[in-house]
């Protein structure tokens, strides 16, 4: 790696990255990946030039939501070549491991993995960097917040209380490591039926609160939704549709916009 990495109280950027924005929840299963996924598919259609991180050593799950399952090289540095698709630059454990292989290793190789992911792949020039964080606080969050010169992290729950407590719970850590909350994405917000009827099914105005209370934007609402499920599994992120095909694709525009 080069010599013009900045510091700012031991962490340092990532040469040629413009922004790297964590993307964190409390809880497992609320929508983080689907989240950070879709959201770097919609900073793509931009025109930024974008990479996702997938720090998720022990739940790995980008190989399936972006439908590619090659093995990453090594350029003449030493360093990993990131896997391409739809325009992202993408490293993960999903790529480096079979579908049914659990990740065995303790809280130390965690952080090392984790630091060569982000150190020692060849990211190149960025605009944006997202790091799909895995859920809750422990030794791969704090590694990275301490260590990495982050722009913000962007927090997504659903609306149900159990996952805003875990939710303030992230929160509290990163303002407490000074990392700027750029905002909340409320994820399964609702269903809406082919009436037009809304159900919120895991309550309502959850997010909306949380955003208050921290005085963040709520940067979207992302319902519940069938094809964005069936998209995450197929490996077409529903943000690659046309926004008029999809209100879920034209919200995650609209939360990439914020
Ligand atoms: P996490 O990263 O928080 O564990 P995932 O992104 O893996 O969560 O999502 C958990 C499950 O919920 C996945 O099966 C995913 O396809 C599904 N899912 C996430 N968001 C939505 C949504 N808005 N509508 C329908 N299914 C969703």
């Amino acid at each position: 790696a080069g010599g013009d990495q900045s510091t700012a109280g031991g962490k340092t950027s990532i040469p040629g990255v413009k922004q790297i924005i964590a993307v964190a929840s409390g809880k497992g299963g609320v929508g983080k990946s689907t989240i950070s996924t879709n959201l770097a598919v919609a900073l793509a259609k931009t025109g930024a030039k974008v990479g996702l991180c997938d720090c998720d050593l022990y739940g790995p799950s980008t190989a399936q939501m972006f439908g590619t399952k090659q093995q990453p090289l090594a350029n003449e540095r030493d360093e990993i070549i990131p896997i391409e698709a739809h325009g992202i630059k993408l490293m993960s454990m999903s790529f480096l491991l079979d579908d049914n292989s659990p990740v065995i290793v303790r809280g130390p190789l965690a952080t090392r993995y984790t630091q060569q992911f982000l150190r020692q792949v060849e990211w190149g020039e960025l605009d944006y960097l997202i790091l799909d964080l895995p859920p809750g606080t422990g030794d791969i969050q704090l590694t990275i917040v301490q260590t990495v010169a982050l722009s913000g992290v962007v927090i997504v729950t659903t609306p149900q209380e159990v996952a805003l407590i875990d939710a303030r719970k992230a929160a509290s850590m990163f303002a407490k490591v000074n990392v700027d909350i750029l905002g909340v994405v409320e994820n399964m917000a609702w269903f809406e039926c082919d009436h037009g009827t809304r159900y919120p099914i895991f309550g309502e105005g959850g997010g909306v609160r949380e955003a208050e209370r921290l005085k963040v934007p709520l940067l979207g609402q992302i319902p519940i939704d069938v094809q964005t499920r069936e998209c995450a599994d197929n490996g077409t992120p529903i943000a690659l549709l046309s926004e008029t095909n999809s209100t879920v694709s034209a919200a995650f525009k609209e939360t990439a916009a914020k």
